[in-house]
């Protein structure tokens, strides 16, 4: 299934896509599927993030080529911190860059939504969490990132954190292809094969410190190829099997 957020004359819906059409569910499909008959075309109206998380738990350093590019050295368990829930953005809306920083880069990632409550979970089991996949853009003020410091400030900022444009449990999420685009040029281009802490170690570890609950999400982390966003700039990211996240840059 292929699950989105919308809005329709000033009203959220929820619904499963099927084509160019949206089948509308009775509420949230976080708590389960109740359909209805009523059913919308994509083109009437505008999808939201797929799920508005609790907690937006993000991997730093997990395709080796991109810790390269960074200069950092490969980490022996996941870097992981938190990006606030503020930072949230829409499908197609526009990234704001800080006056703070003179460098915000966009990051392509496939992006893990949990469907429910995990806690103490099996590596063997983590897959039954999950409620499917969608795209994430770990938006980051490079120029604010401190080395073996905190990023939670670079990576905080309001506007950050694009995620969409709907959540499939239709991938296989050990190999996709993925990758970004600026003004249409390839940037990023990239396998999810290359992840060098997996999705079901990484629920396993995470939900042994704290508990995952359905709607959070996991950012996996980017590959190699970022680099900064300039005003005007339209930066894509696309997961096969995901669709395009596409927003503008402010
Ligand atoms: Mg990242």
């Amino acid at each position: 299934m292929r699950y989105v957020r919308f809005i329709k004359n000033g009203r959220i819906g929820y619904g499963l896509l099927e084509g160019e059409g949206i089948e509308v569910l009775e509420r949230n499909f976080l708590d389960g599927i109740f359909e209805t008959d009523e059913k919308v075309r994509l083109e009437d109206v505008r999808l939201l993030s797929p799920v508005s998380p609790g907690k937006a738990l993000c991997i730093g350093l997990n395709y080796r080529e991109h810790i390269g590019e960074l200069e950092m050295d490969r980490p022996e368990k996941p870097v992981v911190f938190i990006k606030p829930t503020t930072a949230l953005l829409n499908p197609g809306e526009h990234i704001i860059r800080p006056e703070m920083s003179k460098r915000v880069d966009y990051e392509a990632e496939l992006c893990v939504v949990i469907g429910r409550k995990a806690k103490d979970v099996k590596i063997e089991d983590a897959y039954s969490y999950v409620l499917g996949y969608t795209i994430a853009n770990d938006v980051t003020a490079r120029d604010l990132q401190e080395k073996g410091g905190q990023w939670t400030i670079c990576k905080g900022f309001d506007t950050f954190m694009p995620i969409g444009p709907y959540i499939s449990d239709e991938v296989n999420p050990g190999n996709l292809h993925i990758q970004s685009r600026l003004n249409g040029k390839v940037m990023q281009d990239a396998d999810t094969s290359l992840l060098i802490f997996k999705i079901d170690y990484l629920i396993s570890s995470l939900s042994s410190v704290m508990t995952l609950e359905k709607g959070d999400v996991i950012l996996t982390g980017t590959p190699k190829g970022v680099s900064p966003m300039a005003k005007g700039d339209v930066i894509e990211c696309e997961i096969e099997g995901l669709g395009i996240l596409k927003n503008t840059v402010l």
